[in-house]
C-alpha cells in the first residue's frame, strides 16, 4: 500500500503504491502483477513436477511418461539446436514444389490439420441458436499481427510495426535458406497480401455482437462468395463429415480472399505459405528461429526486453501441448477436493445475491426478470478441474524429439475439434487447462469457469478472512455471473441458444446505463495520447462494477450474526476493498499497454479499480469519501 496517497483521490494508488514503488516489470515479461506472480508460482509448482515426470528410470505412470519426456525434449536444447528447421523442411519443400494456384488450394487442407490456419480460421463450434449441437465454422483470419488494425491504422506506431514486421519476414524467411533481396521482395509481397485480408476483416468492437458473427449457410453459398477453395473437398481432405451448412462468421471476409488469392502471383502466394509454416513453428527451432520470433512478437509488440528462461517456456509449452495430464498432476499438489468445495460454497453465496439482485432492479420488466432468473438457476458451476481428463493416450512422445512431439500434439487438438462436427456438444470440455490463470463465462453453455489455477493465493486462500476472499475471488465469481446478463450474454437463453429474451424496452433502459460506462472508461488515458475504447471495454467494465458490488453484497450476507473483526485497522469493508484493488496491482510496458487497448476487451488494470470503485457507494461510505472527490463519481454508473 501507499499510505501516503488519499484513497479517495486516487484509491489504485493507495492500494497498490507500496506494491508499484518495490517491484520492477521482470526482463522477461511484458508486465508484472497478481496474475503473473500467480502464473510464475504455478510455473515453479510445475517445473517440479516436470523434474520428477522426466526421471526416464522412475517408474512412471502413462501420464507421466508423456509430460515428463515432453518436457525433456525441450529442455534437451543441444538436440533442438542440431535439428536446425529439420522438421518443417518437408513441408517448405513441398511448398517449394507447388506449380500452381490448384497445387496451392490442395495443400491447404495439410496445413490446417497441422494446426496452421493459413488464409482462414476453419473448425468445429457449439451452434449459437442449437447449443446441443457441434457445426463446422469458417472464420477470417491468416494474419500474422494480432489484429487487423496493425494493418490499416496510418498513426506513426502502427507504420513503424509494420516496417517492423517485414525486416521480420525478410528475417525468418532468410533463416530458411532465402538470399537477402528475395527474403526482402517476399516479406513486402506477404505485408501486401495480409493487408487485402485485413482489409476484409471485421473489427473487433463489431465482433463483441453475436448476431454478427452468425451466419449459417449452405455451403453452395460459400462456394458462391469463395470458389478458390473447392469446400467439399477441403472437409474431405481435413476429414470432416459431409457437411451441408456451416456457420461463416463474417461472410464477407471470404468474398475478399477469394479476390485477394485470384491477384496475387503464384511466387507470393508461395512466400506467404512458407511465412506461415515458419513462424507457426519458430519456437519449437533451433535459437536463430526462437530469438528472431521473440524479437517481434515480446520485444516490439510487447515492450519485452529478454526471453523467458527455457525450463518457463517448457512448462508453457507442455501446459500448452497437454494441458489435461499436466492439470492432472497439479491439481493432486495444489487444489484437491477441499478447495473446489469451499470455492463452490462461495460461488453459491455470489449467486443467491445475484437472484436478489435481479428480483429488485428498477431498470428490467418483470416478463424479463423471470426469463434471467430461470437463467441464473440454469448456469453449470465449474470449479477447479474438470471431471473427466482429456486422453493422451494416441499422442506419441518422444524424448529426443520436441518439435515433431508439439506437432502430434497439436494435430491431436485439430482433429478432436474436426472430429466434434456434427455431434452433440461435450460439456464436460472445459475452455481452460487446470493451472490456466484465467476464469471466464461460456454464453453458448451458459458455464463458469474457475479452473484451480486462478483459485490461489491472493485470489483466494483457505487461511485468508472473508472480506480479503470475497473483495478478490468473489468479486471475479460475480464478475463471470454477471457476463451470463450483459450486452453479449442478453442474447443467450438459459440454454446457451443464440435468443435474445430482452424487450425493447429493457434493452434501451440497459443501453441508457452502458453508456455512463461507454462515457466514462473513454476517459481514461492509459498511455500518453492513447485512451481506453469504451465500446470494446464495455461488457468487462460492466461485469467488474456488477461483480465487485454482488461480492459486496455476499459479503454482507456472509458476515451477518458473525464478530466483525478489524484487522491492521482496517474494517471487513475496507479489507474487502483493498483485497479487490490489489488483486489488480500491475505494471506494464507501454508498448503492451498500446497492444491491449486495441485488442483486449479488458481495462486497463488502474482502470479496472478506479472505474469500478469511483462508482460504488458502498467504498465511498468505507473510507468516508466525500463528494467532489475524484473516487466520487457523478454521476455514478449503476446496472446491476
Ligand atoms: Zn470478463
Amino acid at each position: 500500500m501507499d499510505k501516503s496517497a488519499d484513497p479517495c483521490t486516487d484509491f489504485y494508488q493507495y492500494a497498490c503504491g507500496g506494491w508499484i514503488a518495490s517491484n520492477t516489470i521482470p526482463a522477461d515479461r511484458p508486465s508484472w502483477g497478481t496474475g503473473e506472480m500467480l502464473a510464475e508460482r504455478n510455473r515453479i509448482v510445475l517445473r517440479d513436477i516436470l523434474d520428477k515426470a522426466a526421471d526416464a528410470t522412475a517408474n512412471r505412470s502413462a501420464v507421466e511418461q508423456k509430460i515428463g519426456d515432453y518436457y525433456y525434449a525441450c529442455m534437451d536444447e543441444k538436440t533442438v539446436n542440431a535439428r536446425g528447421y529439420d522438421a518443417i523442411k518437408p513441408e517448405l519443400e513441398r511448398i517449394g514444389a507447388l506449380a500452381d494456384k490448384a497445387a496451392i488450394r490442395d495443400e491447404v487442407p495439410r496445413l490446417h490439420l497441422q494446426g496452421d490456419d493459413a488464409f482462414f480460421e476453419f473448425g468445429s463450434e457449439t451452434d449459437l441458436k442449437d447449443s446441443n449441437s457441434r457445426i463446422a465454422a469458417a472464420d477470417q483470419g491468416g494474419l500474422g499481427l494480432p489484429d487487423r488494425d496493425f494493418y490499416l491504422n496510418k498513426d506513426a506506431r502502427s507504420e513503424q510495426i509494420r516496417k517492423s514486421y517485414v525486416e521480420h519476414i525478410g528475417k525468418m524467411l532468410g533463416l530458411i535458406g532465402e538470399s537477402a533481396d528475395a527474403a526482402t521482395a517476399d516479406a513486402k509481397a506477404v505485408l501486401a497480401f495480409e493487408t487485402k485480408l485485413a482489409e476484409h476483416s471485421l473489427d473487433r468492437v463489431s465482433r463483441r455482437d453475436p448476431d454478427k458473427i452468425y451466419h449459417k449457410i449452405a455451403v453452395t453459398e460459400l462456394a458462391t462468395r469463395c470458389p478458390f477453395f473447392r469446400w467439399p473437398e477441403f472437409f474431405a481432405a481435413v476429414g470432416a463429415p459431409k457437411i451441408e451448412t456451416l456457420n461463416v462468421d463474417y461472410p464477407d471476409f471470404f468474398t475478399g480472399l477469394n479476390a485477394a488469392i485470384e491477384s496475387a502471383s503464384v511466387p507470393d502466394l508461395k512466400a506467404y505459405l512458407r511465412w506461415r509454416v515458419v513462424n507457426n513453428e519458430a519456437s519449437q527451432l533451433s535459437d536463430p528461429f526462437v530469438e528472431e520470433h521473440f524479437n517481434l512478437y515480446s520485444r516490439t509488440l510487447r515492450g519485452v526486453r529478454e526471453l523467458s528462461p527455457r525450463w518457463k517456456r517448457c512448462v508453457d509449452s507442455v501446459n500448452f501441448a497437454l494441458g489435461d495430464a499436466l492439470g492432472q498432476k497439479y491439481v493432486d499438489v495444489t487444489f484437491g477436493a477441499e478447495g473446489k468445495q469451499r470455492t463452490l460454497d462461495m460461488v453459491l453465496a455470489i449467486e443467491k445475491v445475484m437472484k436478489g439482485n435481479i428480483d429488485t432492479l428498477d431498470w428490467m420488466t418483470p416478463a424479463t426478470k423471470k426469463e434471467a432468473l430461470v437463467k441464473l438457476e440454469a448456469i453449470a458451476n465449474r470449479i477447479g478441474y474438470p471431471d473427466k481428463w482429456r486422453d493422451y493416450s494416441t499422442v506419441r512422445v518422444a524424448r529426443d524429439d520436441f518439435a515433431g512431439n508439439w506437432e502430434r500434439a497439436n494435430m491431436f487438438e485439430v482433429k478432436r475439434d474436426f472430429d466434434k462436427i456434427g455431434k452433440p456438444v461435450d460439456r464436460s470440455e472445459w475452455p481452460f487447462s487446470t493451472p490456466t490463470v484465467n476464469a471466464g463465462y461460456s454464453p453458448d453453455e451458459n458455464s463458469i469457469n474457475f479452473p484451480a489455477g486462478i483459485l490461489q493465493p491472493p485470489l483466494y486462500s483457505n487461511t485468508s478472512d472473508d472480506a480479503a476472499n470475497f473483495g478478490a475471488g468473489g468479486a471475479i465469481i460475480g464478475h463471470e455471473l454477471t457476463h451470463g446478463f450483459d450486452d453479449e450474454g442478453r442474447k443467450f437463453d438459459a440454454h446457451g441458444n443464440l435468443r435474445d429474451w430482452w424487450t425493447k424496452e429493457d434493452a434501451d433502459e440497459f443501453q441508457k446505463r452502458a453508456k455512463c460506462l461507454i462515457d466514462e472508461y473513454s476517459k481514461f488515458e492509459a498511455v500518453p495520447g492513447q485512451h481506453v475504447n469504451g465500446e470494446l471495454t464495455l461488457g468487462e467494465n460492466t461485469a467488474d462494477l456488477g461483480g465487485l458490488r454482488i461480492a459486496f453484497e455476499a459479503l454482507m450476507e456472509d458476515l451477518k450474526g458473525k464478530e466483525r473483526k478489524t484487522i491492521d485497522g482496517f474494517t471487513p469493508e475496507q479489507r474487502f476493498f483493498l483485497s479487490y484493488g490489489q488483486a489488480w496491482c500491475h505494471m506494464q510496458k507501454p508498448q503492451m499497454t498500446g497492444m491491449l487497448l486495441r485488442t483486449d476487451p479488458h481495462s486497463p488494470p488502474r482502470f479496472r479499480t478506479n472505474g469500478v470503485v469511483q462508482n460504488m457507494p458502498e467504498f465511498q461510505k468505507a473510507f468516508a469519501c466525500s463528494a467532489g472527490k475524484p473516487m466520487v463519481a457523478a454521476p455514478a454508473c449503476h446496472i446491476w
